[in-house]
């Protein structure tokens, strides 16, 4: 069975307004594109600071990146959501977080002035600012996840290292990805995701956003709920090819071409 109208997710958008860099909330209306092109319904709630929101509505949470400034205003809003949102990652719920959210659902942050900033723990992974004197990760990056390309853009100061046993989500192909270090990109751990990705990234992924898609509707429905049917993913597509030549083309990768 594929879904159908009988099936309709929500997909809750953590701190729309503070955690938006680059257009992250483009996530959320890819995901709702995605979802209408198949007849299903889904529906987007913004969460605030200081919102009642019960995480078992939830079947994706998406969490956008920000400046060290609005980290630090989201930061006890998120302590407080902390248990809650690791119960529901606990129980397979599905999370996407970019950027400033990826290091907020880890350990902690150590932004650009030196202070922490505690995170929730979501990833084994604590990320910390080198200081304002060194450059930040910018451009253009390739990874490779499951074996295929994924794309998007990255501006970040702080760098994401992962204990171990910590999944990565990618290999960076090209440009900084976690840390311009290791190699890798972003963390995985049971339906949470968190990336350096911004973009918005699901637009040009799309294989990634029906992922998201297709978990949170098994975890919803069942497992013969997670069958997706293809959608024409022409103009998808062409965007992804743009920015893999856009990231390809800009010279030699701080990282090296380890998989290109
Ligand atoms: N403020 C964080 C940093 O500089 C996150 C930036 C972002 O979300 N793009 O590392």
């Amino acid at each position: 069975m594929t879904s159908t109208a009988k099936t309709a997710l929500n997909i809750a958008v953590l701190y729309p307004d503070l955690l938006n860099l680059y257009g992250d909330r483009g996530n959320a209306r890819a995901l709702e594109q995605r979802c209408a092109a198949r007849g299903m319904e889904a529906t987007v709630t913004g969460v605030d600071i200081g919102d009642d929101w019960d995480t078992d509505q939830a079947d994706i949470v998406l969490v956008g990146g920000g400046q060290d400034r609005e980290q630090r205003r989201v930061q006890a809003d998120l302590q407080r959501r902390g248990d809650d949102l690791r119960d529901y990652v606990d129980d397979d719920g599905v999370v996407l977080a970019v950027c400033g959210g990826f290091q907020l659902f880890g350990h902690q942050y150590r932004g650009w002035d030196g202070e922490i900033m505690e995170g929730i723990g979501i990833f084994d992974a604590v990320a910390a600012h080198p200081g304002p004197k060194i450059a930040r990760c910018v451009g253009n990056v390739v990874a490779l996840w499951e074996g295929e390309t994924v794309v998007g853009f990255e501006n970040h100061g702080g760098r994401t290292y992962l204990n171990d046993g910590q999944e990565a989500l990618a290999d960076v192909v090209n440009g900084f990805g976690n840390n311009g270090g290791d190699g890798l990109e972003g963390a995985k751990i049971r339906n949470a995701y968190g990336t350096y990705l911004h973009g918005a990234v699901l637009p040009k992924n799309p294989r990634l956003a029906d992922r998201l898609i297709s978990l949170a509707l098994e975890r919803r429905y069942g497992p013969e709920a997670a069958e997706l049917a293809p959608l024409d993913d022409s103009v998808a597509l062409k965007a992804h090819a743009e920015a893999l030549h856009a990231a390809l083309s800009a010279g030699e990768s701080p990282m090296g071409r380890r998989f290109a």
